[in-house]
């Protein structure tokens, strides 16, 4: 029954199944298959009383003809996304317990529209990781291959939709995190320009970095989805009037004539494993044979991008995390005073990722360093930001492979920086703000490995016109 959203809304819509049948069958799935891939997270019977209400009112919204692509469709909340009475942990241990007392504008739309949440998913906590491994859950494992990986940090989502325990699901990406995930499970995984969807109600990691996207089955389930969440939001004062498309009429034709594909070579520099510079090759001919015009490109900036997303995004993170004090969200204390109160709650609360980067980001922005640190890497992200401007005056999209190698085993890379690195080749899209989707592109040994197609600002339409031609 697991299909592309598009092709589950058309049978929802003749009637050959109903969202309560199909809600049925996902949350089975779940049952069967979560204890060994453990994608979704705090499952039980509330979510699934929860979720099979939300199918009866969908059904009803179909039988009168009304709501759209998206109604009746069960998808997965990567579980920073607040759900209204339903526990919302950021995977974090400081946050066990929280029911939000209200949700954000995407899940709200969504729950306008009629959609089905079908549980909460697996995340590196506050989304700070590549494996989901700094979940105070445990590690979401990969459907390809259990010992290893789904990647992070929205990797219970990837995994999910990759598992067939979700058709689709939300995720949030500041470096990586639907990109590299969606490779290493091999769905597509769609980073929006920075501002083009509301980050009303989902918890922050890095808010000039945080965007909100998809993780679906196909570029097509990514061009509805974002079509019904993108847009501007009064909550969210980063979202700009800009109009919304119908992504999906921009999708359709196989044909790339005319468009001109950038290949910036620094990035094939950067340790590329055999078999994924052979699958990344493989794609180049297919579009050269589809009509588009390859050229390759020297973007330098890139070389730096890690150094500056290191600086920027612990600084944000410092500064975000202050609010979980204790107080306000989280396990209750029998601390004797204020100040032990805090000590407690945030010791216990918080794990070791999460306690470097507020360490790393308070020592970057203090007084005499930030000159040196912050403010030198706000300088080099507006280098970076010129400089794709720049390639975007030649070619339409950037072409690359998503990751440099396929999913690592679980508990294989202990060492912080050798983490980081894992998203050498996403993050310069993140600091930049621009649109960037990882599609499927083949296998090495039954692994899949992933394709990355950025766009300038606000260009979702392009990249998903050749995500789709190329999938
Ligand atoms: N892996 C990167 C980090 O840990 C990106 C995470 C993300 O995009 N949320 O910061």
């Amino acid at each position: 029954m697991h299909k592309p959203l598009k092709k589950l809304s058309e049978e929802l819509r003749s009637g050959t199944i109903s969202s309560v049948e199909l809600t049925k069958y996902y949350l089975e799935e779940i049952n069967k298959r979560n204890g060994e891939l453990n994608a979704f997270v705090n499952f039980g019977k509330e979510t699934e009383k929860n979720a099979l209400e939300m199918a009866k009112h969908a059904d009803s919204i179909i039988k009168n003809g009304e709501g759209n692509e998206l109604t009746g469709i069960p998808l997965g909340l990567k579980d920073v996304f607040c759900e209204k009475g339903m526990e919302t942990t950021a995977c974090s241990n400081i946050l066990k317990g929280f029911k939000p007392p209200y949700e954000g504008t995407i899940v709200a739309r969504l729950r306008k529209m009629g959609a089905v949440f079908i549980g909460h998913t697996n995340t590196d906590e506050f989304t700070m990781g590549a494996s989901t491994e700094t979940s105070c859950y445990g590690t979401t494992h990969n459907p390809h291959d259990l010992k290893r990986t789904s990647g992070g940090s929205s990797g219970g989502s990837a995994a999910g939709v990759a598992a067939g325990l979700c058709a689709w699901a939300l995720g949030t990406d500041t470096g990586g995190s639907i990109r590299q995930p969606a490779a290493y499970c091999g769905v597509t995984g769609l980073k929006v320009t920075y501002g083009r969807t509301s980050r009303y109600g989902v918890m922050s990691m890095a808010s000039s970095l945080d965007t909100i996207g998809c993780l679906t089955q196909t570029p097509e389930d990514a061009a509805i989805v974002l079509k019904h969440i993108a847009g501007h939001d009064e909550m969210d004062g980063t979202t700009p009037k800009v109009d919304v498309p119908d992504y999906s009429t921009l999708l359709g034709t196989k044909d790339l004539k005319g468009i001109r594909i950038g290949l910036p070579k620094e990035y094939l520099g950067m340790g590329l494993k055999d078999g994924v510079r052979k699958n990344f090759e493989h794609s180049i001919e297919q579009a050269r044979q589809m009509g588009a015009e390859i050229k390759e490109i020297s973007l330098p900036m890139t070389e730096h991008g890690l150094a500056v997303y290191y600086i920027i995004c612990p600084s944000e993170v410092s500064a975000n995390m202050a609010r979980y004090d204790g107080l306000r969200f989280g396990p209750t204390s029998d601390a004797k005073n204020l100040v032990e109160s805090y000590f407690e709650a945030r010791t216990k609360g918080f794990g070791d990722e999460v306690k470097r980067r507020i360490m790393i980001g308070t020592y970057a922005l203090s007084a005499g360093y930030y000159d040196a640190y912050y403010r030198k890497a706000q300088r080099v992200r507006t280098l970076t930001l010129r400089e794709f401007d720049q390639a975007f005056k030649e070619f339409d999209v950037l072409l690359t492979p998503t990751t440099p190698h396929v999913a690592f085993e679980c508990g294989s890379l202990s060492d912080p920086v050798q983490m980081y690195l894992e998203d050498v080749m996403t993050l310069p899209a993140s600091i930049a703000g621009i649109p960037a989707i990882s599609v499927p592109n083949g296998k090495i040994d039954g692994m899949p490995t992933g394709l990355q197609i950025m766009g300038p600002h606000f260009g979702e339409g392009q990249i998903l016109k050749v995500a789709q031609a190329l999938s």
